[in-house]
């Protein structure tokens, strides 16, 4: 057999594909072959890094799972956000459609008004929150139903 003929075996040999009188054979001949047994050598750390990257494929899923989970979550936060913001501007605008002509009376007192504009933003987001608090919940609940 030729050196080429024994690197054919290489692979079999790192799989630990080969009979055991091949095996045998074949590690007799590295052991007396500078050049194969570098080439073995070469082999050897090929096959790590291929190994390694097969190990790596179901982390790379986990990885995107994190981090589809963490967009999900931004996107439900950010969707959250503007829909309070909007809310909240909605209502402090109607509830200043209701109390302009208070505040547009010069005879009513500066720190009535100012109360009248904080008590309607007040309102706004405790009202908003307690909407969202009851979405939070009703959608947790449908969640539940759809599990049983
Ligand atoms: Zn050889």
């Amino acid at each position: 057999m030729t050196c080429n003929d024994w690197k054919d075996m290489m692979m079999g040999y790192l799989d630990n594909e080969l009979s055991d009188e091949q095996k045998q054979r074949f590690e007799e001949h590295i052991k007396g072959c500078s050049e194969c047994t570098k080439e073995l050598m070469e082999f050897k750390s090929l096959k790590a890094i291929t190994d390694d990257l097969t190990l790596a494929e179901p982390e790379d899923k986990l990885w995107q799972d994190y981090w589809s989970g963490i967009y999900n979550r931004i996107e439900l936060g950010a969707g959250w956000i503007i829909l309070s913001i909007a809310a909240v501007i909605l209502i402090i605008f109607c509830g200043f459609k209701v109390i302009e002509e208070i505040i547009e009376n010069p005879n009513v007192e500066f720190l009535f008004k100012l109360g009248l504009v904080l008590l309607v933003i007040g309102l706004a987001i405790l009202l908003v929150s307690v909407i969202r608090e009851r979405l939070y919940f009703w959608k947790k609940d449908r969640y539940k139903n759809v599990q049983r």
